[in-house]
């Protein structure tokens, strides 16, 4: 790093990989392929970013700070292959992107769940995330029903990708060291969601709503969420769901069956 390397900025969650092992297992796991594109959030101090550039991809990398970019620019001095913007990734227009594209980063620990639901709207765009998530966001993407990490990210995940843990990655690897151990996963968007849904919108408004009040029955959350309770009622009996089953109870294929008979 220069002199003029600017200080780690907490609140946009900046913990830098050193670790250039850890570097390379992110890089095979995407199997970066020369002349492919990949989009990199948060590039902080460019360790992923040159990798990414030194197997050959075209790099598309957004940054929150400004004076990590100027860092950026001063380290990778013939930036060719390296569209660097300044920008909020959360906000930024990813459609704009031509297709299909990989996603590699280690995203901030702040925003990395609500990035991941932002990038599962641009799954069908998308060829395979590999991301750096902590520890404890990884295991509840994986979680199966019935695990005490299965949530609403678990299953609106595992509706439209394929996902698995590719390696546990320890607090030490990263400057300045965080308060949590992290994990590397591989998303691979499915073509079709893994069950047929007749309304994408009103499935994850059930699972919202079912797992909104962990501890009541299924037929009372989904009413406080806002569903008429004399259809909620109907079609848990229609589909023969036991009402009072809690909503962390029911598999993906449950909330499917349960979202198409209320669109019914
Ligand atoms: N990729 C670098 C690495 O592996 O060392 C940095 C990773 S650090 C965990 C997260 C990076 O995301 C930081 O550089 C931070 O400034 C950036 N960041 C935070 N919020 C952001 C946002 N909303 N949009 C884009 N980048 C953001």
């Amino acid at each position: 790093m220069t002199e003029t390397t600017p200080r780690p900025r907490k609140s946009w969650g900046q913990n830098f990989l050193i670790d250039y092992n850890i570097q390379r297992k992110i890089l095979d796991t995407a199997e970066i392929r020369p002349g492919e594109r990949v989009v990199e959030i948060g590039p902080g101090r460019g360790i992923l970013t040159k990798g990414l550039l030194e197997r050959g991809a075209e790099v598309l990398a957004i940054e929150i700070d400004p004076l990590l970019v100027a860092t950026i620019r001063q380290e990778i001095p013939s930036p060719s292959h390296l569209h660097l913007l300044q920008e909020d990734a959360l906000q930024y227009p990813y459609h704009q992107i031509p297709s299909p594209y990989k996603v590699v980063a280690n995203l901030p620990y702040y925003l990395s769940t609500p990035l991941l639901f932002r990038l599962l709207e641009e799954r069908q765009r998308i060829s395979r995330m590999v991301l750096m998530l902590q520890k404890e966001v990884a295991e509840r993407l994986v979680a199966p029903v019935g695990e005490k990490n299965y949530s609403v990210l678990s299953v609106m995940a595992q509706l439209y990708a394929d996902i698995r843990i590719a390696f546990h990655v320890s607090r030490g690897c990263f400057r300045p060291r965080p308060d949590v151990d992290s994990s590397v996963i591989s998303l691979t968007p499915l073509p079709h969601p893994r069950v047929p849904i007749r309304d994408g919108a009103l499935f994850g408004r059930i699972v919202r709503g079912a797992f909104g009040h962990r501890r009541k029955r299924l037929a009372n959350a989904l009413s406080d969420a806002g569903f008429p309770r004399d259809q909620v009622d109907a079609a848990l009996r229609k589909i023969g769901l036991d009402p009072a089953r809690r909503g962390e109870t029911l598999s993906i294929a449950e909330f499917a069956l349960l979202a198409d008979t209320l669109f019914d």
